[in-house]
């Protein structure tokens, strides 16, 4: 498969008159055509950041690309203008927001606003953007489409409105949408609706897709592979089936654990991986989940771990991955 967007050594940092927040440090990934990847992590990993900053949605300053490439389809996209940028962002790159109510214009018509997408990027009439609109909102399963194209935001539901907004981002057929906690303002029913029609659009379009969340369950539905983030790095990334039944990473593992389970009893606590994440206004030196990992060592501490690979796909960031480390299990059996 042929990479679409690749992301080389990407360093952002926001600086205000007193702090340094070092929010991404040195990630690197490739999203290949026609591919699902799941990015997953707690808030503030950095999962959100690296795409905006990819999207260059972030205000400048005080967020700044400190270091690295982004190349999509070969072109690093952190050396063109504005101007160019806009011409990708929508058309070829389009992103879905967590809640819709603050990414749609409450004061415009739904169908209007996914028309101005469409007249913006292609040569066509408003007459025509909007029938495309009817199109596209019947496209993704909103009930008598010639109508809902002339409402107002506030009279969709909240799945109505994801849809919407899922609809404006395929307006013009990107060859990459991310989806940002698409769901996560969701209730399950409508959640699983929402995953069932990214999946069958990918399915038809082809299109690449990246998927931010904290929700491992969603990941198992969707993902071809995950990417783990934690305090801005990407710590394991490998196929959904490898993260899954063979992962590497105490904080995967922790991750993991923490997902509920049919086969739990009431009086089982849900598992938690304990402390919180590190400062990134003064990020450790070592491993940044040396304060949380019940297998740190020294080394840990005083040294950040390279990445290694468990095999062609699979590439992890831990200590123990190094053959003189002591072995250690994978404490835990996952089921999808
Ligand atoms: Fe734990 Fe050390 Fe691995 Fe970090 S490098 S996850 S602290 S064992």
């Amino acid at each position: 498969m042929k990479p679409i967007l690749e992301v080389s050594d990407l360093h952002v940092t926001f600086r205000s008159e007193h702090h340094e927040v070092k929010a991404i440090r040195g990630v690197d990934f490739t999203i290949h055509e026609g591919e699902v990847v799941a990015f997953v992590g707690e808030s503030g990993s950095g999962k959100s950041v690296t795409f905006q900053s990819i999207m260059r949605l972030l205000p400048q300053p005080p967020a700044n690309i400190d270091k690295g490439t982004i190349l999509y389809n070969g072109r690093d996209i952190t050396k063109i203008s504005e101007t160019e940028m806009q011409k990708i962002r929508g058309k070829e790159i389009a992103m879905i927001f967590q809640d819709p109510m603050t990414s749609l214009n409450p004061t415009i018509r739904v169908g209007k606003q996914i028309a101005e997408s469409l007249m913006k990027h292609q040569k066509v009439t408003y007459q025509e953007a909007k029938d495309r609109a009817v199109e596209l909102l019947k496209m993704v399963g909103i009930p008598s489409p010639s109508e809902r194209v002339n409402q107002y935001p506030h009279q969709f539901s909240g799945g109505m409105r994801q849809r919407a907004m899922i609809a404006m981002a395929l307006a013009c057929s990107p060859k990459l949408l991310i989806a940002d906690e698409p769901t996560t303002a969701l209730d399950v029913t409508i959640q699983a609706q929402i995953i069932d029609l990214l999946k069958d659009l990918q399915t038809d379009t082809g299109s690449s897709i990246v998927f931010i969340t904290h929700d491992l369950g969603v990941v198992a539905e969707i993902a071809d592979r995950v990417a783990v983030m934690y305090a801005g790095k990407i710590v394991e990334t490998g196929t959904l089936d490898e993260i899954f039944y063979n992962p590497r990473h105490p904080y995967t593992w922790g991750l993991l654990a923490s997902m509920p389970r049919l086969d739990q009893t009431r009086d089982q606590d849900l598992a938690s991986i304990p402390g919180s994440p590190p400062s990134l206004v003064n990020p450790p030196v070592g491993c940044p989940f040396t304060a949380r990992c019940p297998y740190a060592m020294k080394i840990c501490q005083e040294q950040m771990p390279e990445t290694t690979k468990a095999s062609d796909s699979h590439q992890v960031a831990c200590w123990l991955q190094h053959p003189d480390s002591p072995k250690v299990e994978n404490p835990i059996v996952s089921r999808r």
